[in-house]
């Protein structure tokens, strides 16, 4: 596959950004991201949209601000930057402790198979209105899918749904449970049990 030349991977179907549109900025290498202990308990999560503990270990990751001069800090569940935010994340995550180590696999995976970083839980679709980005065939009532996200400047917006039997050519891997899981908190073992079972049962798509 070629880099960056799919048409699906425009940004049709994504609602655009509210406000006047951002100008493009370098960042600055000056200020680099970071990965540090939380100082209060309220930023909320860029990823998942939890909140941050006070004390747990963020990664934030530095974008020039959108509103203005200056640089603007995106905050992350460690986790969650890995998965979600893998290139910035790994310009960081070597020199930031056992903790974000351990988390370099997880991110260079993503880098690797890189639509993975979009994935945002899964669910039994229901209705079957939604069209699948894989495949663009209908994603049947109750039908497992996956929950994509797009990054768009500073934020994630919900970018749509892959059958879960499209993960494979989707994605070019269904090792993917680990993420689903992380960002599908409401998801049982039964579920993730089914899920296993409909990532493996490759969906052929209607001649
Ligand atoms: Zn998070
Ligand atoms: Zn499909």
């Amino acid at each position: 596959m070629v880099r960056g030349l799919d048409n699906e991977d425009s940004r049709r179907n994504i609602p655009a950004a509210k406000g006047p549109p951002a100008q493009p900025r370098a960042y600055n290498r000056d200020v680099p991201h970071v990965i540090e202990s939380a100082s209060s308990g309220r930023a909320k999560c860029r990823g998942c949209g939890r909140p941050i503990a006070m004390g747990e270990l963020r990664f934030g990751e530095r974008q020039p601000n959108a509103f203005g001069e200056g640089e603007m800090t995106l905050w992350f569940h460690l986790t969650c930057g890995a998965y979600a935010r893998p290139v910035p994340f790994l310009e960081i995550a070597a020199t930031a402790g056992d903790a974000a180590a351990s988390l370099i696999p997880a991110a260079q995976f993503g880098v690797d198979h890189r639509r993975v970083p979009r994935i945002h839980g899964a669910e039994r679709a229901p209705t079957g209105r939604a069209r699948c980005r894989s495949c663009k065939e209908l994603i049947a009532k109750d039908e497992w899918r996956i929950a994509l996200v797009f990054f768009e400047e500073f934020r994630f917006e919900p970018g749509g749904f892959v059958h879960a039997g499209c993960a494979q050519p989707y994605f070019e891997t269904i090792d993917i449970l680990d993420r689903i899981r992380h960002f599908g908190l409401d998801l049982g073992a039964a579920d993730i049990a089914e899920l296993r079972k409909a990532l493996r049962a490759v969906r052929t798509p209607a001649a």
